[in-house]
């Protein structure tokens, strides 16, 4: 018998976890005791666990199911028997001979299992400790007459003490894996969360104690405040990263930790004195020593966002200002202008006053130019745009500068744009490039190198935030650099650069215009500008404007041929401002023209109905009544051979909300001189029409 025990316990003892420790016990009992074992054991707060097996291979799995189902039963009748003082294990040799109530503890299921089962000799014994029971062992013979002996109930109880053995060694494993399963999911949280303070971009310090000394930081902590190693703030007091005289903002935080968290904007120092902006959050933690967790957040970025928006914001709002001055003044110089041309081409005019004629005139241009600079720079301009191939532009216009710079500054181009094209007024474009390069002139006194480079490049809303102060439309542009080599710029002086009249040359070298206007026309044409310190001294200037799609070429310019009028030709002058409709008319009559004058659209309608030939309407783009697009397209129905001329400088809304006239109109800008003028209308009643 003992070579069986020991036979029996072989498989219960390698196994390691319970089922396995369970499934042994069965699998040594079939067939070797009886033709069917089960095993059960109770697991608080979880499913029971059972295995069966039985002589029949195929039945295995249907006793274990009965009986995993039957398990609540089975253990409140072994509970039952125990309670009634029986032993924790029965022995039943002939079920027949034997009180099925007795046996079953008064369950019908149990009943009708053993039935099912075919059960005819029975022995159960307890697993665990008395006093610790956790389930039991049962082996069973369903053939007549075979009834189990002393000696197979004595192998069955040393077997189960076996299991019982087995059991617990096998829970402790258990445990054991549970509790390696738990400290690597501990280890993995860990792990993520020291990655989540190490990697993080927002400072973080542990800081403990009164005296707020630093526990642990994590490296952006560290780098903020300009120290390579978060090592070297182990220990310091969180008051030496506050400026000094600053007040010691330590004595804000929370006393517990059932407060909100704190937030607050102060100023901190780096490791070289300097100071940055900061927003700070505190959460104190429980404990009997004060801790808390601080998270530092660098708020300069933010900062200079926030400025250069405002700073674009005053630049509208400036422009706005400059624009309507600019219009109001450009209408009286274009009167000043040409009624001081005509006195001065007048005979009658004595000698001597001719002089004070010219100042006038002079200083009546010098106006004209800075309101049209203005003008510019409000975006009130009425531009031509073009296509343009801005590598060829850039190299003319280097060639045409190069006589007119200093003998000690080079000017270089650099053309890298590959042909691609830009849409702009060519002369606006021109007036850009000149107005940096004389800049760049004035900044190498000594003489210098200006390169001007062209390419593509790809412009993203964070480039917008960074140099313009702006949301920018992201996309392919085309831009010109103007690199110098000069005194370069502060960061103030950038800061104001494109402001009107910013300057800071010496009274009547600098009007401080030539920015605004570079950073007006580049805006109308839908394009930004803006200013770098190079690296190495000097600075740099981008403008990039938007790609255009290649279909579309570039129009030719077509040269102006002045010269009088033809006999009969007629033209009427459409303008609300009679100051500026006389002199045009007087203009035009000088030169030969029949010249017919309205104030309106209106009037021009039915100026129409008195005149067989009409050649040219010279109209205002805005007018009180209608519009002049609206004008145009009812004198066009009319009179479809007519041809229209503009007179642009308003700024009100027609001009506004459509800046570039339709379809290549031409067009004059206010103030014009007298040449302007009728230069500008010969060249349209010489260009070949439509009908
Ligand atoms: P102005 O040339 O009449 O002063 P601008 O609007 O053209 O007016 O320029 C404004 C100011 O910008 C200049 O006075 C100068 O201080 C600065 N500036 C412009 N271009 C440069 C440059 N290339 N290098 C250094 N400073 C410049």
């Amino acid at each position: 018998m003992m070579d069986m025990v020991l036979r029996l316990g072989a498989g219960v003892r390698v196994a390691t976890d319970v089922t396995g420790v369970l499934r042994a016990a069965v699998d040594s009992l079939v067939p070797e005791v009886g033709d069917l074992a089960v095993a059960l054991a109770r697991r608080p707060g979880d499913r029971d666990l059972v295995e069966a097996a039985h002589g029949n291979p195929a039945r295995q799995e249907q006793v274990r199911e009965a009986v995993e189902r039957l398990a609540p039963e089975l253990s409140a009748a072994g509970r039952q028997h125990a309670k009634n003082g029986d032993r924790r294990w029965m022995w039943v040799p002939n079920t027949q001979s034997y009180s099925m109530r007795r046996l079953t503890g008064g369950h019908p299921a149990l009943e009708e299992l053993l039935e099912t089962l075919g059960i005819r000799s029975l022995i159960v014994v307890g697993l665990g400790r008395k006093t610790d029971p956790f389930g039991a062992l049962a082996v069973a013979r369903t053939s007549e007459g075979s009834p189990f002996h002393a000696s197979e109930f004595a192998v069955v109880r040393v077997l189960a003490h076996r299991t019982t053995l087995a059991l617990n060694a096998a829970q402790l494993h258990d445990l054991v894996l549970d509790a390696d399963a738990t400290q690597a999911r501990f280890d993995q949280a860990l792990s993520k969360w020291t990655q989540v303070f190490n990697l993080a971009s927002w400072g973080a310090a542990v800081v403990g104690g009164e005296d707020r000394r630093i526990d642990a930081v994590n490296p952006a902590f560290a780098r903020l405040h300009g120290y390579p190693d978060p090592e070297q703030l182990l220990g310091r007091c969180f008051t030496d990263f506050l400026p000094p005289g600053a007040e010691d903002e330590t004595v804000r935080w929370p006393s517990d930790a059932t407060r909100l968290p704190d937030a607050y904007e102060s100023e901190h120092r780096r490791a070289g004195g300097t100071v940055f902006p900061a927003l700070t959050n505190v959460t104190a933690l429980s404990g009997d020593q004060p801790t808390f967790i601080v998270t530092v957040q660098d708020l300069g970025p933010l900062k200079r966002a926030e400025e250069r928006l405002q700073r674009a914001q005053r630049m509208e709002a400036v422009g706005r200002l400059a624009g309507g001055v600019a219009h109001e003044v450009n209408n009286m110089m274009t009167i000043i202008l040409g009624f001081s041309d005509l006195l001065s081409r007048s005979p009658e005019l004595p000698a001597p006053l001719q002089r004070d004629v010219d100042e006038i005139q002079k200083a009546a241009t010098r106006a004209g130019h800075i309101t049209r600079q203005l003008l510019a720079y409000s975006r009130r301009q009425v531009l031509e745009p073009t296509v343009l191939d801005l590598d060829l532009v850039v190299e003319e216009m280097t060639r045409a500068l190069r006589p007119l710079l200093p003998v000690h500054t080079r000017v270089e181009a650099r053309p890298g744009a590959g042909g691609t094209r830009v849409r702009a007024d060519r002369a606006q474009l021109e007036q850009v490039v000149i107005n940096l390069a004389f800049n760049a002139r004035d900044a190498m006194p000594r003489g210098g190198q200006i390169t001007i480079g062209t390419g593509v490049r790809q412009l993203d809303e964070r480039l917008g935030r960074e140099k313009i102060g702006i949301p920018i439309v992201p996309g392919s542009y085309i831009c010109f650099e103007v690199r110098d080599t000069g005194m370069g710029i502060s960061e103030e002086v950038r800061d104001h650069l494109f402001e009107p009249f910013f300057t800071t040359k010496d009274a009547g070298h600098g009007t401080g215009l030539g920015l605004a206007t570079v950073y007006g026309i580049v805006k109308q044409s839908g394009g930004y500008v803006w200013a770098d310190a190079n690296p190495g001294g000097g600075t740099t200037f981008t403008v990039c404007l938007p790609e255009v799609a290649l279909e579309e070429d570039a129009s030719a310019e077509t040269a102006a041929d002045a010269s009088h009028s033809r006999p009969g030709e007629t033209v009427l002058v459409v303008e609300d401002e009679e100051g500026v409709r006389e002199l045009a008319a007087r203009i035009l009559r000088d030169e030969g023209y029949h010249v017919m004058e309205a104030r309106t659209g209106r009037e021009a309608m039915e100026a129409l109905d008195h005149v067989d030939r009409l050649d040219l309407v010279l109209m205002d783009l805005v007018m009180p009544d209608m519009g002049g697009s609206e004008a145009r397209d009812h004198i066009l129905k009319r009179r479809p051979d007519v041809a229209v001329l503009y007179m642009s400088g308003y700024p009100k809304d027609d001009v506004l909300q459509r800046p570039h006239i339709e379809g290549g109109d031409p067009f004059l800008a206010k103030p014009f001189t007298r040449e302007g003028l009728t230069e500008r209308v010969r060249e349209i009643l010489d260009a070949p029409r439509l009908s």
